[in-house]
């Protein structure tokens, strides 16, 4: 496992830690603002969300690449599936090969899926993966032409209803084996995976070379609101670096992206200290 007490050069941002993917959220900066504070600070990568690209995106690769950082990745696909997706196949689409066009602007080799929840109609989530599988097997080919990968994240049951039809990564996997593409592959978010006791075996038995993203925050005790709550790494209950662990089994060895959604807690903090406070949690607790 690697060891990071004296270097942090695997450490990325997901901007969604200073609030940028929400409106009413943030500092306002803008993304040149966020590439230089986090190159003065040795991070080693950066993931943007499609709305902070704003027709800029192969600028905003540039830029980041020229600053000496990684663009990690770009968040996100449309929801796939369920209530809160586009109206009709079609329109879901065109979304998602949109976001594929903007990840290869980018130039980044990641585009994370949210999968979206259960498709209205149905009960349970076996037959939205059924869906899910069907609508990321029509765009993986696409996906591949441009270099982008796509990354299924399974989210905490939670968030079931509306947000996810994949919990945990052997879910993930089941998708990816059923779309059959080399280019498909997860993400593990320490929010969302903390508490599955068979996480390490399954990463270890079935994810080699499949794992494209980790990121990182942490659960807290007394968590008010599953989508905005988060924890800083080190003020919750997750085992971060058995986790960590559980994900370097199965081959990854990339950048651990922080991304914390805290509208109560760390978007109300000045970037420049949110940015600091990360380089020394992920030093000491990740
Ligand atoms: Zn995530």
């Amino acid at each position: 496992m690697r060891d990071f007490t004296h270097d942090h050069s695997a450490l990325a941002l997901n901007t969604a830690t200073l609030g940028h993917n929400l409106d009413g959220f943030g500092a306002g900066w803008s993304p040149e603002q966020v590439i230089d504070a986090c190159a003065e600070r040795g991070y080693g990568g950066i993931t943007f969300w499609r709305r902070e690209l704003a027709g800029r995106a192969a600028d905003i690769g540039a830029r980041t690449r020229a600053a000496g950082l990684q663009v990690v990745g770009l968040c996100r696909t449309p929801f796939l599936t369920g209530s809160l997706a586009l109206p009709d196949d079609r329109a879901i689409m065109t979304d998602f090969y949109r976001s594929i066009d903007e990840a290869a602007a980018l130039e980044t080799g990641v585009l994370t899926i949210v999968t979206g929840g259960p498709e209205p109609g149905t009960k349970g989530v076996i037959e939205s993966q059924k869906i899910l599988a069907d609508r990321v097997a029509r765009a993986a080919d696409y996906a591949a032409e441009r270099n982008v990968k796509l990354a299924l994240e399974p989210l905490n049951p939670a968030t079931a209803g509306n947000r996810t039809c994949i919990m945990t990564a052997a879910d993930a996997l089941n998708v990816c084996d059923a779309v059959g593409a080399a280019n498909v592959g997860i993400a593990i978010d320490v929010y969302h995976v903390w508490w599955d006791t068979t996480l390490a075996e399954t990463l270890s038995q079935r994810a080699k070379g499949r794992i494209l993203g980790y990121h990182l925050c942490d659960w807290l005790a007394d968590t008010a609101d599953v989508l905005l709550d988060r924890g800083m790494m080190g003020d919750g209950v997750a085992d971060l670096k058995a986790l960590r662990a559980a994900v370097e089994s199965a081959g990854y060895t990339g950048l651990c992206e922080v991304e914390i959604f805290s509208a109560n807690n760390w978007w109300q903090h000045a970037p420049e200290e949110v940015l600091d406070t990360i380089v020394e949690r992920f030093r000491s607790y990740c």
